[in-house]
């Protein structure tokens, strides 16, 4: 296969066409550019005002959306409506989620099942792909607002341990924007870019990159060589950061006061007190202490107090880089450099134990805040070709992928990835007793596999005989350096297996490469509602199969009104079924998930119990 050149295989990179940065924060997210005439990155802002956009989206009324500092305010008076830490979300099921969705006020949908979890405000139903692409518009219409030109590519940060489901919601979530992601990349390489380490091809370094935000922590060991980014591990606290400082200030302050904080008519003081605790966190960053006050009761706190609440938190994050360290199996004085990363780095007792940890001064000499974006411009500019070293890489053109329920393309090796390439994915089957599968290969950026380029099809034949989403199907793609494609399927538990070898580049010309990524883009808003409508679908479709087997099985120990009520669910479900509207299906899931949930905990207790009762005699 032929040397690309990367703006030859993406088709549409015109030399002058604008391709920003965006750091897709949990909190705080942003845009940077680098600039025309300094050609250095900067972060784009309104004239006076902060480049950080809180990653916060409210829905009024009638569900039209505010995104950041104006939704920030709605924390307060409307939490339901108002959604915030959205990237947790991404890509997660809700079984992922559910230890900490009660720390959430807005409503996370429990339907019981594997599927990617939703959130409900009103009567409508939002993915976090969507959630986020609210965000990333916002950020794109600020871009072409403050730059007066339209901006339609970009480049999105992930943390280093997204799998390759979050990174795929992310992309989603661009395209849904109206976005082309020319590419996600790791926040920590980022910063690093940003911190012009690994901008040469001949730079050989080992980093530790410490990213502390509002609520995550994420310490990455890098390895830099040839202009390649290799991720020797990433450790952290996907629940800890700036927003433990700002209660450990706030229960400081309520201790001191002497307040009762569940104390219903001290709710709202409590609340702004929280508000205070961050104002407070924030000064004590460059001043020894604070003095403020609420409802004539006065406020302070000095810096040496903070640093004792912060000794908790500062150790958990140092255990978590000697982990960090282990796994990838470097020693503290084998690290170059170690770069502080994430609005929270900012507090100096943290930066001082961090480097006394690592036994050297770290690096913070850039905004902690806009790091990662200004990263992410660099690395925009690589792919607009501008960066000769980086000019020629091997990549993938079109994404690749095999068809799913409904029709679905699932991606598995993203467009614009390194070549050679190795990933893969399991599946199981849909019907009892299900002997063979097929796969069926494709290429393109469209949701539905129709509208995409067909590759090949195989059926992975001989499998065993068992229930309906008990058998392992792994499948993988491995492209090699040549660019053939060989897709593989092997049944885990049996050890069935077939294979097929293909040229995803065979007869694609520059201009069908560039006609099919246009095509997604304009298509991408119909495109995820077709995807959305037919997971809302097999959703239900499932549902009622496994509620209908449940029924047969357990129908002795339901109640006649529980069958009655079942029976009108399920009536409501199927006939929502029939009806094009997936925000309906959902309500009808949730219907039916609320009338069933009950009896089948009481069934399943008396089975455990039954079953105790047995093993004493
Ligand atoms: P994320 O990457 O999770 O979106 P950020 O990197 O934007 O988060 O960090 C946000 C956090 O940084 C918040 O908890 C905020 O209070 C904290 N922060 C911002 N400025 C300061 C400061 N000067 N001192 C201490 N903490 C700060
Ligand atoms: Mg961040």
């Amino acid at each position: 296969m032929a040397k690309i050149g990367i703006n030859i295989a993406t088709g549409s990179l015109q030399k002058k066409e604008i391709i920003v940065g965006i750091d897709l924060g949990t909190t705080n997210s942003l845009v940077a550019i680098i600039h025309p005439d300094t050609k250095q990155p900067v972060a784009l802002k309104e004239h006076n005002s902060s480049s950080l956009v809180p990653s916060i989206i409210y829905f009024d009324e009638s569900n039209n959306t505010i995104v950041g500092e104006q939704a920030k305010q709605h924390l307060l008076t409307d939490a339901k409506r108002t959604i915030f830490s959205v990237k947790r979300l991404m890509g997660k099921s809700y079984k992922d989620v559910s230890g900490h969705s009660t720390s959430l006020a807005y409503k996370i949908i429990d339907d019981e099942t594997e599927s990617l979890l939703k959130v409900q405000v009103g009567n409508k139903f939002y993915s976090p792909i969507e959630l986020s692409s609210f965000i990333l518009k916002e950020l794109k219409s600020r871009a072409e607002h403050i730059l007066k030109t339209p901006v339609n590519k970009a480049v999105i940060t992930v943390p280093a341990y997204f799998n390759d489901t979050q990174r795929q919601a992310t992309r989603n979530a661009g395209k849904l924007a109206g976005l082309d992601v020319l590419r996600v990349v790791n926040e920590p390489t980022a910063a690093s870019l940003a911190y012009g380490i690994g901008l040469h091809k001949d730079d050989h370094k080992t980093i530790a990159v410490f990213d502390l935000g509002g609520g995550t922590f994420d310490i990455s060991i890098l390895k830099i060589a040839n202009g390649i980014f290799e991720v020797l591990s990433t450790n952290g606290d996907t629940y800890l950061g700036g927003d433990d400082i700002d209660e450990a200030i706030k229960k400081y302050w309520i201790n001191t006061l002497g307040i009762d904080a569940n104390a219903e008519n001290e709710k709202q003081f409590v609340t702004e007190l929280r508000l205070k605790a961050e104002d407070a966190k924030k000064y004590l960053s460059d001043h020894d202490s604070y003095e403020s006050e609420l409802d004539s009761h006065a406020l302070t706190i000095t810096r040496e107090v903070l640093e004792d609440l912060l000794n908790p938190l500062i150790l958990k994050t140092l255990a978590s880089c000697t982990n960090a360290l282990k796994d990838a199996g470097v020693e503290k004085n084998s690290i170059d450099e170690v770069l502080m990363v994430g609005g929270s780095t900012r507090v100096p007792a943290i930066k001082n134990a961090v480097s006394i940890f690592f036994g050297k001064a770290v690096n913070d000499s850039m905004n902690p805040d806009e790091v990662v974006a200004l990263g992410a411009a660099l690395q925009a500019d690589i792919l607009a070709g501008n960066n000769k070293e980086f000019l020629l890489l091997d990549i993938t053109p079109l994404s690749l992928g095999i068809e799913t329920m409904g029709g679905l393309m699932d991606v598995l090796i993203p467009r614009n990835s390194k070549i050679p390439n190795k990933i893969s994915r399991q599946y199981t089957t849909q019907k009892d007793g299900q002997g063979s599968i097929k796969i069926a290969v494709y290429q393109g950026e469209r949701d539905l596999v129709k509208d995409n380029r067909k590759l090949a099809e195989f059926s992975l034949k001989g499998i065993p005989g068992m229930p309906a989403g008990l058998p392992k199907v792994e499948v993988s793609f491995l492209i090699n350096a040549d660019g053939i494609l060989v897709v593989a399927a092997k049944e885990l538990r049996s050890g069935v297996e077939q294979s097929i070898e293909v040229r995803p580049q065979y007869g694609l010309s520059d201009e069908e490469v560039e006609g099919m990524l246009l095509a997604s883009i304009t298509h991408a808003k119909d495109d995820i509602a077709t995807r959305a409508l037919l997971e809302a679908k097999t959703e239900g479709e499932q549902l009622l199969e496994t509620t209908e087997k449940f029924i047969q099985k357990n129908i002795l120990f339901l109640e006649p009104r529980e069958m009655v009520q079942t029976a009108e669910a399920i009536q409501a479900l199927q006939l929502a079924l029939t009806m094009n509207d997936k925000d309906l299906i959902h309500t009808k899931i949730e219907d039916l998930n609320n009338i069933s949930r009950p009896y089948a905990e009481r069934i399943m207790d008396q089975a455990v119990a039954r079953a105790m009762q047995g093993k004493i005699i």
